[in-house]
């Protein structure tokens, strides 16, 4: 049993709503698949070469950009060209607030901010109101790639922003990088502010950027962020934990530590039937993964979900029982970022095919 769907996503509508939505065809209980794809959009996600993103970043690209108006930005492919194409425009940055800060008078005036942001998982909706706050002070924001093109457009208009994105097998800067850029602009005063997509201190590094500056002796001051698991799970109608059907909920990365393909040593610990497991980057070792929960006595049927681009108007949904999975979101070819759940509960979203159909595949217990 497995079903797709791609399903309009809003904040202000329940998944309940989704199903009165003409894009979703209300669920059989069969093995057939539902797939529905509505035509095909740029990702509302930051992806490391688009228009977009050197658009937003103009003021660093700005040259580039009147050279090259056509289409064709491939020149922009390369990680030494682009880090060479933005540092004097950052020198520059760093030399204007120093200028200012001197005719201030205030040369040796307080250092800045330095703000560790969590921006949700792309839905603007989605963010607190303290960060909305922070985001619209700002000076300079450095955003990764799954900061949402929506969140973005939140930016006031004098802010500089700089992508630091990475994705697998690329990092437009390394983590040092980023270290320093954080570093020196605080250093000279400006309201700095680190953009994250979800929560900043879950699966986002946030934690050692707070190591490296707080060593230095710049204060970081952390605004959470809805991270994906919660966001998404709000999406599908799935609590994360449930009376009687799954008393812990545990969040684990698809990748090992030094980016090989076996993180799997947790599944041992992780297969636990009472236990919902959140799976985050965890689409290239997904087969593993779900092999060796097996292996240690997960139920193969055990009800799961893929969820990619969660909470955007891109989202796509996958539904099936846990051996099938890998094989439904391989097919549909799913792409990061996309977010795994394994668990009971999952039978609990209004969408999962038998929910409402069956009464004992219903899994809210008897009170
Ligand atoms: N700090 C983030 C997680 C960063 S790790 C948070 O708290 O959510 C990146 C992984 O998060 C992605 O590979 C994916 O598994 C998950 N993720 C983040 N946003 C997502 C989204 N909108 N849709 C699906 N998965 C998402």
């Amino acid at each position: 049993m497995a079903l797709v769907t791609k399903l309009p996503s809003s904040s202000s509508q329940s998944p309940l709503t989704h199903l009165k939505n003409p894009h979703f065809s209300t669920p059989k209980p069969s093995n057939s698949i539902h797939f529905t794809r509505t035509s095909c959009s740029a990702s509302p996600f930051t992806e490391k070469h688009s228009i977009e993103r050197y658009q937003r970043d103009k003021w660093v690209f700005k040259n580039e950009l009147d050279q090259y108006p056509s289409q064709n930005h491939s020149n922009f492919s390369t990680r030494d060209y682009e880090i060479a194409l933005q540092l004097p425009e950052l020198k520059n940055l760093l030399k204007v607030l120093r200028e200012k800060r001197e005719k201030e008078g205030n040369g040796d005036g307080e250092i800045g901010n330095v703000f560790l942001v969590g921006t949700g998982p792309g839905d603007p909706d989605l963010l607190t109101l303290k960060a909305l706050k922070v985001i619209q002070n700002a000076d300079l924001l450095l955003y990764d790639r799954l900061v949402s093109n929506d969140v973005l457009d939140l930016v006031g208009p004098a802010a500089r922003l700089l992508y630091v994105g990475k994705t697998a097998g690329y990092h437009s800067r390394t983590q040092e990088e980023i270290h320093e850029l954080l570093l020196s602009f605080a250093e000279v005063g400006a309201n700095v502010v680190r953009l994250k997509g979800g929560d900043p201190l879950v699966f986002g590094r946030g934690g050692e950027e707070m190591d490296f500056l707080q060593q230095k002796g710049i204060q970081v001051k952390v605004i959470p962020g809805i991270t994906a698991a919660s966001g998404i799970a709000a999406e599908l109608g799935v609590p994360l934990t449930h009376r009687g059907v799954a008393n812990s909920v545990r969040f684990l990365t698809g990748h090992s530590r030094k980016g090989g393909a076996d993180p799997l040593f947790v599944a041992e610990n992780a297969a636990d039937p009472d236990s919902t497991l959140v799976v985050y980057m965890g689409l290239s070792t997904l087969p593993a993964l779900v092999s060796k929960l097996i292996q240690h006595g997960l139920p193969p049927d055990t009800p799961a979900a893929a969820v990619e681009r969660g909470t955007t108007p891109q989202q796509r949904i996958a539904l099936a029982e846990l051996k099938d999975l890998p094989d439904k979101i391989s097919s549909e070819q799913f792409v990061s970022p996309t977010l795994i759940f394994i668990g009971k509960v999952v039978a609990l979203s209004p969408l999962w095919p038998q929910s409402c159909t069956s009464e004992s595949s219903c899994l809210i217990p008897q009170v």
